[in-house]
């Protein structure tokens, strides 16, 4: 009799998850890192880099619109953004929902993310390849931030993997110099921050670096049920302290504006607000 055939997540050497796989549609050793797509039986279609759970096709919705929306929305009026990573199109397509969005640069340092996603995932980025607005470039994200002009975006959203590898340049404090360089004066930053209840190092340490070049630093939390471990956060850097302190009636009149209310699974005005809001178990990495 066969036997199923499962993929286990390497995040953790004594803990995880795994899928059993209905097939698998591609497995690629890139310049960067191993590269797996498969068909699983309880998530649909699923990408692992390195062994490590980036998207679903069932749960993606809930990153991509916390990491997404969240920014956009706090900052109020932005209009040229920047994505850092997410090579899987999604944080794109939810950036060029935003009605004030004019300009939105995504910079992927693995094309052949970007290629496996657009044949395996398509569902992911919709037709975000082809918006006139968007701008796909495949380098290193420390080298377009230390390059990028002062003052060119409003939002920075750092979609990208763990700091171990090619993303760790992007948790550095140069990198967050160079961001909060080319922000305008009411810029900000968000970026992926990994899993607190496993991975608080990496909160923490980013979190002292972010606090070097922003004013404002502090996170908010998402549930992605594939990022094991519990809440997962997103770091954040302002220039401007009140971004991250709207109210609900203000988030929702700008949701109205930016034709985002009523699109979403996951973000809603109310969980906005409250998702910055941490457990203790969560603020106490961010303790001076
Ligand atoms: N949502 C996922 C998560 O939370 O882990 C991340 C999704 S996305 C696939 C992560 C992307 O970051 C990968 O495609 C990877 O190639 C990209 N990346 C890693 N280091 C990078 C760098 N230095 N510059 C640009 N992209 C980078």
């Amino acid at each position: 009799m066969a036997t199923d055939a499962w993929v286990n997540e390497s995040l953790y050497p004594a803990w995880g998850q795994r899928f059993r796989i209905k097939r698998e549609l591609a497995r690629v050793q890139s310049r960067f890192q191993d590269i797996m797509v498969f068909e699983s039986d309880s998530h649909g279609r699923v990408m692992l880099l390195d062994g490590v759970v980036q998207i679903t096709e069932r749960d993606e919705f809930v990153y991509q619109e916390m990491i997404t929306h969240v920014p956009l929305l706090a900052h109020g009026e932005a209009r040229r953004v920047l994505i850092i990573g997410a090579g899987d199109g999604g944080v794109l397509r939810r950036v060029l929902q935003h009605t004030s969005v004019e300009r939105a640069v995504m910079v992927e340092i693995d094309g052949e993310v970007i290629r496996l996603a657009k044949e395996h995932m398509p569902g992911i980025a919709g037709d975000a390849w082809n918006d006139p607005r968007a701008e796909v470039i495949v380098g290193d994200g420390i080298d377009y931030v230390r390059t990028a002009p002062p003052d060119s975006f409003d939002v920075v959203i750092v979609d990208s993997t763990d700091p171990i590898g090619v993303g760790e340049v992007l948790f550095t404090e140069e990198f967050y110099a160079n961001a909060a360089r080319l922000l305008s004066a009411r810029g900000l930053i968000v970026n992926q921050c990994g899993v607190p209840f496993m991975q608080a190092e990496e909160l923490r340490e980013t979190h002292l670096r972010r606090a070097k070049s922003f004013p404002d630093t502090w996170a908010y939390v998402a549930a992605v049920p594939t990022y094991v471990g519990g809440y997962m956060t997103l770091g954040w850097g302002a220039k401007d302290p009140t971004l991250r302190r709207h109210d609900v009636a203000t988030i929702r009149a700008r949701a109205e504006a930016a034709g985002i209310l009523g699109t979403t699974r996951y973000w809603t005005p109310e969980v906005h607000v409250a998702a910055f809001h941490l457990p203790p178990y969560i603020a106490e990495h961010l303790a001076p």
